[in-house]
């Protein structure tokens, strides 16, 4: 897996055959200057056939199809971005997100225009309101660059909303006191001029029952150069601002883009991701676990992990959920919890967003408390809801037996008597603790057994019971030391 952080723009300094790809492969001449200014980056995006096909290999027979796509769906990809691209890999990821293809053309009938029903639960045009207490509020048709699977494809051909209709969404907020979020998105606010965004950033943040602002946003991936000082410093006004971004695949994770997080987080805006699954850019775990190893190395929380929506033209970008499910069950437990995004489906219709997990519960009776589990290692455990309070007068506790498969943990819970001792008996390593609540008919005794399947660590069921409160019943840790000789040989 090479390193998703390293950098984009030094291909010709390596020695082994680099990839063909990077700022001096594409653009030998532009100047620093001209590069880190994110005005000449956005003027200089390839928005037309001719432009791509001066820096892309793309074949005779497909030119006429995919410029019959650019009809349906505009292309915009920055330098920088599509600096990222191999030029000598057809399905290079970040070409399958910015560079139409003839799929579209032939999907161009399958899908919806607005499979959210974003525009059936808009009170005021330009507003979604489908949960209670946040909207969604698009402010712009334009984006650094064209996503060809995005889910508002539809609204991208004006070029921008009108001043009028961002008062009357500033203006449906006011006059709604439930919402108490708002989610800036577009299109992209960020391509936004910095004093036009404040100045919408300003109306919203005088609605007294409006506590956050959140900005959806693909700029510090597609043009990073656009987080500068005065962005920063004008966002920072605004506060408790929070920013959601958009990676989907871990080379858009570039020094450029490190930065443009590291001012982003400076200015005290907590940064989320939102990806895409797409089919043949980041349906796999390595991929995915590469791309939220970078975003967590660049302090950006993974947060959702979207199903690809049914938009029109997208179905050869689409995956099953099974593959969602797969990539989850890939992360969980196989690395840092905070890298794991939520996976959502978007429900078709305007359902809104359904988490969907791995079967991680494999039983739950709430009568009996038996909750049956299993792990990231596909290793099963039982877990007990809380037993009833225990008293002297309680008499028998019903016992909770549960079985476990040959080779898992088995966890007896066993309650003998009338009376108030308890006592725990932990046990590692292979095989079967048992322990046993005795004494003077009083008793609780219970047995966790992590059957790992290592070895490690001695069986230390056992009687653990003292009786009638005489003597602690805490403090059986084998990692108290000085306790003689209770250290496991390991
Ligand atoms: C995604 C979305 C939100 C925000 O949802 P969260 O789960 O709170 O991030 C709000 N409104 C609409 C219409 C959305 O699609
Ligand atoms: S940046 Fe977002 S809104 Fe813009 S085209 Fe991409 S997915 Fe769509």
């Amino acid at each position: 897996m090479e390193d998703p952080l390293a950098s984009s723009t030094n291909t010709a300094t390596l020695a082994a055959p680099a990839a063909r790809r990077g700022r001096g492969f594409y653009f030998p001449d532009v100047t620093d200057a001209e590069w880190n200014d994110w005005k000449w980056q956005f003027r200089h995006r390839i928005t037309s056939l001719e432009e791509l096909c001066r820096l892309l290999p793309i074949p005779e027979g497909e030119r006429d199809t995919r410029g019959q796509v650019l009809r349906d769906f505009r292309m915009g990809i920055p330098p920088y971005y599509l600096a990222l691209i191999d030029a000598d890999d057809p399905h290079d990821p970040i070409l399958r997100q910015a560079v139409p293809v003839s799929d579209e053309l032939w999907n161009r009938a399958v899908g919806d225009e607005d499979p959210l029903a974003e525009e059936a639960y808009s009170p005021v045009p330009g507003i979604t309101h489908r949960y209670p207490d946040r909207v969604l509020m698009v402010i712009s048709n334009t984006c650094a660059v064209y996503c060809r699977y995005c889910t508002r494809k539809r609204i991208m051909y004006d070029d921008a909303v009108p001043e009028l209709e961002l008062d009357r969404m500033v203006e449906y907020i006011a006059k709604t006191p439930a919402v108490r979020d708002v989610v800036v998105s577009g299109g992209d606010p960020l391509h936004l001029s910095t004093p036009k965004l404040e100045r919408i950033l300003a109306k919203l943040r005088a609605i007294p029952h409006l506590e956050i602002i959140r900005i959806g946003t693909r700029v510090p991936v597609a043009l990073p150069q656009r987080i500068d000082d005065e962005l920063c410093d004008m966002l920072q006004k605004y506060h408790p601002l929070w920013i959601n971004v958009h990676f989907n695949h871990p080379r858009e994770c570039t020094p450029e883009a490190a930065r443009a997080c590291d001012k982003l987080s400076r200015a005290g805006i907590p940064l989320n991701n939102q990806s895409v699954l797409l089919r043949g850019v980041n349906d796999d775990v390595p991929t995915m676990k590469a791309l939220v190893h970078g975003l967590m190395r660049m302090r950006v929380r993974p947060y959702y992990l979207y199903q690809c929506d049914p938009v029109r033209g997208t179905e050869h970008m689409r995956t099953t959920v099974a593959k969602g499910l797969e990539i989850i069950e890939g992360l969980r437990g196989h690395t840092s919890g905070l890298a794991i995004p939520t996976y959502v489906v978007d429900a078709p219709g305007g359902g809104g967003k359904v988490p969907v997990t791995p079967d991680y519960l494999q039983g739950y009776d709430p009568v009996t408390g038996v909750a049956r589990l299993r792990n990231f290692q596909k290793r099963e455990f039982v877990y007990t809801d809380p037993r009833p309070r225990l008293g002297p007068d309680l008499g028998t506790i019903d016992v909770v037996l549960v079985e476990g498969e040959p080779g898992h943990a088995n966890g007896n819970g066993h309650a003998n008597g009338n009376g108030n001792g308890h006592g725990h008996a932990n046990g590692n390593g292979n095989g079967n603790g048992h322990a046993n609540g005795n004494g003077n008919g009083n008793g609780v005794a219970e047995v966790r057994v992590p059957a790992n399947g290592n070895g490690f660590g001695p069986v230390q069921g056992g009687v653990a019971s003292p009786a009638n409160g005489q003597g602690p019943v805490v403090g059986k840790s084998t990692w108290v030391h000085g306790r003689g000789n209770r250290l496991p040989t390991l």
